[in-house]
């Protein structure tokens, strides 16, 4: 026997219609490049959200085309967040930190048809856009206005879509190979929304009363779902613009009295080191947590925050697959009233997942590990936000196993309360900043070099980016290259953050019984080195 209840369709202009109804008067700020603060109502900001689905309706696009987005974080980009998802559209955001080269594949993989670029990034879309099938751009601050002014935004009717229609993409190059697009469903964006509402992380949850600043680039796995959330429960939004420093942050923090932030690890150590040098300059007694994520959350930077400045940091653990937040800090039964030292061990850890999402770490052989927080395995996960494929890569289709879970990549221990701690990527990608770089790729391009034999490229920690590529060579016998022979060598093909700052010459890579690089030993080898040296 079925239930009898309506068959109500899961879609984003539940969110918009919700938004203009109830929270019409609360705001949206943007940091603009000039570096005055621009402010919008919501009632404005969906009133522009409608008149960008009928402006993209009207050039003709047709249900289901992607509509891209080459932008900071904006008010101008929360809109195209609701516009062209509501106006029955992809949004497809791409990461201003690719070379152009990845940015032509992405935009020409996705099918792009339309982009809306700010002024500062047009240099960059101009050197790809011709390698695509781009036939509209739109520059923010330009064209982009005319476009929105050229239309009625009341003549926008909800498209009626149904919910397991797409809403979003993101590519991800987390792992080797070629980068791979993520298809976020209208139903799946709107679970996660609810889902991580409901999450209620270390009892700090979200409501309409928060200010939130979003650190974390729009154009990297939804912003974490933050202008979707922010929209959903009526929260005001504070745009941080290109000024991602720790001096920018902290004043936008004290101006727009902000209480939620979230970020990578790199944006809050910054501001920690900043604290710490001035503490007293910045009155965050409204700040009432901010969401580490994309890397671990370093123990040390969890406590600093909290007993120097009495701030909560909340820990999230997830991936652009999963769209992406997938678990947070919970300290639940008698541990929200432990120590802080018990406190912080368990904030250090990626949390539980969030309700609906569900989580197993197997072991090579395809066994079901304990929670003894020893047994490492591969993180295992599934719920209605998780990817349950890559957008035209069959090829892929093994990072899903036979009985519908996603394989996360990452090697970790469960322990008995379910807390999950990652202890390695079980792939050897480096992360930057909170941005993947490839080792391959890096290693592939190296290799090229005439004086190179061989060349393993691995992570190293990094005090400010938690991770930097160090290049291990072995040069070939009579011929000689220095760091910046190699450095200038790979220039030309990398966005700059992807060059090694380091690069030792070795007599020989140490090799697996079956030829591949042993990059743990590389790892031992130079990380201590780099803790000794720091
Ligand atoms: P991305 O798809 O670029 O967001 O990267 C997802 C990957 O980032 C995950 O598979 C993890 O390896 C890593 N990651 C994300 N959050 C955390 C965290 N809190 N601690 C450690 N690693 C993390």
């Amino acid at each position: 026997m079925n239930g009898l209840m309506m068959d109500y369709q899961l879609t984003l202009p539940t969110i918009l219609r919700r938004a203009e109804t109830y929270f019409g008067d609360k705001e949206i700020v943007t940091r603009l490049p000039d570096r005055s603060f621009h402010r919008i109502t919501y009632a404005e900001s969906c009133r522009r959200a409608r008149a960008l689905a009928v402006a993209l309706q009207e050039l003709g696009l047709e249900r289901g085309d992607r509509v891209a987005t080459l932008c900071w974080n904006h008010y101008q980009h929360h809109e195209a967040y609701l516009g062209i998802p509501c106006g029955g559209f992809v949004l497809h955001t791409l990461n201003l930190r690719l070379h152009p080269n990845d940015l032509a594949y992405i935009a020409t993989h996705a099918g792009d048809r339309a982009v809306i670029v700010d002024r500062s990034l047009k240099p960059l879309l101009d050197q790809f856009v011709g390698n695509t099938k781009i036939e509209h751009v739109f520059v923010v601050e330009d064209d982009y206005e005319d476009l929105l002014a050229g239309v009625d935004p009341d003549v926008w009717r909800d498209p009626q879509l149904d919910e397991n229609e797409a809403a979003a993409m993101c590519y991800t190059s987390g792992t080797t190979g070629l980068p791979k697009g993520v298809l976020y469903s209208h139903r799946s964006t709107m679970l996660h929304t609810v889902g991580v509402a409901a999450s209620n992380p270390m009892s700090l949850g979200i409501s309409e009363a928060d200010s939130i600043l979003p650190v974390v680039p729009m154009f990297h796995a939804n912003a974490w779902g933050y202008p979707y959330l922010a929209t959903f429960v009526g929260a005001k939004l504070v745009y941080p613009g290109p000024y991602l420093d720790p001096q920018s942050l902290l004043d936008a923090f004290v101006q727009e009295g902000v209480t939620w932030s979230a970020g990578v690890p790199t944006i809050w150590l910054g501001i920690l080191g900043l604290l710490d040098e001035d503490p007293g300059t910045w009155d965050l007694s409204r700040m009432k947590g901010m969401l580490v994520g994309g890397s671990a959350a370093p123990r040390a930077m969890i406590a600093g925050f909290k007993q120097r400045h009495g701030i909560n940091i909340v820990h999230g653990w997830g991936m652009t697959e999963t769209s992406p937040v997938a678990s947070n800090s919970q300290l639940v039964g008698d541990l929200a009233d432990a120590d802080d030292e018990t406190q912080f061990d368990y904030i250090s850890m990626q949390g539980l997942p969030l309700p609906l999402v569900e989580l197993r770490h197997r072991d090579e052989d395809g066994n079901v590990l304990p929670w003894d927080g020893e047994s490492m395995g591969e993180l295992e996960i599934r719920g209605p936000w998780v990817a349950a494929g890559y957008y035209e890569t069959p090829e892929q289709a093994d990072r899903w196993t036979d009985d519908g879970w996603f394989r996360t990549g990452d090697v970790v221990s469960l322990h008995p309360r379910g807390y999950i701690q990652i202890k390695d990527r079980s792939k050897d990608v480096i992360k930057s900043g909170g941005e993947w770089i490839s080792s391959v790729e890096l290693e592939n391009a190296l290799m090229a070099h005439p004086a190179v034999a061989e060349a393993a490229v691995i992570a190293v920690p990094d005090a400010k980016w938690d991770e930097r590529p160090l290049a291990a060579v072995v040069l070939r016998e009579g011929r000689t290259a220095t760091p910046e022979d190699l450095r200038d060598f790979l220039a030309p093909n990398f966005a700059k953050f992807w060059l090694p700052d380091r690069f030792e010459f070795v007599s020989e890579i140490p090799k697996t019984s079956v030829g591949k690089f042993r990059k743990t030993e590389l790892r031992e080898m130079f990380a201590a080195q780099a803790a000794v040296s720091s």
